[in-house]
């Protein structure tokens, strides 16, 4: 094998042929998990005239206190009939419109109401309880900009402002596919020597989480023909995401029969525990990523390596993965040439989030895996980290 990139500089690399995939136009109600490829801007001023922030009475601050005159009622999604005199009063309900003329309104619960007439024990400030015209967003101004991805706030500040559909990078296409003459599907009877295939389903979930349309393709013999037909297939795709076969060992044949294919190798290697014989290439703007089988190593590659990139081809402004902080709750011993992913269980504590690493941590324990709600990033070299020392990890789901 040989040297093996840091993680930084594998992402660097893959990264470099991430670029955005081209926009499309998507209805506001599809584009939740979608990022933004160009910014959105408020079609109104919001709220798009001077509204009441309470059921009450629209008065002149200046005419109270006092018994005044009802001029007028306005509900919610009508027009009042006309500007509110000097010396009388409007009742007005929640998102009313606050007729021109008054300044001020006093909650229903404040006053007393006569029918044709209401009084005010105490005087009212000019500006309570009105919320003017454009407060949240004037006409214009952008709303959401591009390259950040839409949940539910911003899908709920684009309706408000007005916007329809917005423009967003297609959602990058992914076909996924594992290889292994031992692989059975879960639920299948096993004969000896056979394992249940998992790998499919998870990356499917993780890079779908992602943003991705995945592609599962069947499971692929240890067999040059079958690895051939089906990475010919998958290489329609924006991505291929391929499991296992990418070692040293006499059937491993990704990285072989991608080659013969066309796709060109950018690196193969990367100093990271589990996770070690990850492959990149590329075949046009077809991206080809061959993840170890174990299946946490693929987890950690689809996580740390396949998702970022899965950001990047959807615009995503940041798409590398966001280390949180926390506390290790017991010392660690380092990998002395590689970055190791522990994986842990986060505990919040009134001093931060504490990590425990979880039983389990070779890379076919996947069972063990999903004790854990973190990776826990612990840096290569000689020695530990200590009890209590601050360290990154990556949240899991
Ligand atoms: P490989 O990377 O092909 O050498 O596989 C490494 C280990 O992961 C072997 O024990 C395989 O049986 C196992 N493995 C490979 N692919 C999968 C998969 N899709 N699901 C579950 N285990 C797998
Ligand atoms: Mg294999």
């Amino acid at each position: 094998m040989p040297e093996l990139l840091s993680i930084q500089q594998a992402l660097e690399r893959i990264l470099a042929y991430a670029s955005p995939l081209p926009v499309e136009t998507v209805p506001l109600e599809h584009a939740a998990g979608r990022v933004l490829g160009e910014s959105a801007r408020a079609t109104v001023d919001l709220p798009p005239f001077p509204s009441s922030a309470m059921d009450g009475f629209a008065v002149r601050a200046e005419d109270t206190p006092g018994e005044l005159p009802v001029a007028f009622r306005v509900a919610a999604g009508s027009a009042p009939p006309g500007p509110l005199s000097a010396g009388t009063a409007a009742g007005i309900a929640t998102g009313g419109t606050v007729p021109e003329g008054a300044d001020a309104v006093v909650p229903i619960e404040l006053v007393e109401d006569h029918g044709d007439r209401v009084a005010f024990s105490e005087p009212a400030r000019a500006g309570q309880h009105v919320r003017p015209r454009g407060g949240d967003v004037t006409a214009g101004d952008v709303v959401a900009g591009a390259g950040v991805r839409l949940g539910a706030v911003r899908i709920g500040a684009l309706a408000a402002a007005g916007i329809s559909a917005v423009r967003c990078s297609r959602k990058p296409r992914v076909a996924v596919l594992a290889t292994g003459s031992e692989l059975r599907p879960p639920g299948s009877e096993l004969a000896p020597g056979q394992i249940y295939e998992s790998n499919r389903v998870m990356l499917a979930a993780a890079l779908e989480h992602a943003g991705a349309e995945v592609d599962v393709l069947p499971v692929v013999e240890d067999d040059a023909a079958a690895h051939r037909a089906a990475l010919e297939r998958g290489l329609d795709a924006d991505v291929v995401v391929t499991s296992g076969g990418v070692s040293v060992g006499p059937h491993d044949l990704v990285r072989r029969v991608a080659a013969e294919l066309g796709v060109e190798e950018v690196f193969w290697g990367v100093a990271v525990k589990p996770g070690k014989p990850l492959a990149f290439g590329v075949r046009g703007r077809t991206l080809v990523f061959g993840l170890p089988g174990n299946p946490v190593s693929s987890l950690v590659g689809a996580l740390v390596f396949v998702r970022p990139a899965l950001c990047a081809l959807e615009g995503l402004a940041a798409p590398e993965p966001v280390y949180h902080r926390g506390r290790l709750s017991v010392s660690l011993r380092r990998n002395l040439h590689r970055d190791e992913f522990v994986r842990a269980r986060r505990v919040p504590t009134d001093d931060g989030i504490l990590l425990e690493a979880v039983s389990g941590q070779e890379s076919h324990m996947i069972v063990r895996a999903a004790a854990a709600d973190a990776l826990v990033l612990v840096p290569r070299g000689t020695g530990e980290v200590s009890a209590g020392d601050e360290i990154g990890y990556l949240p899991l789901d």
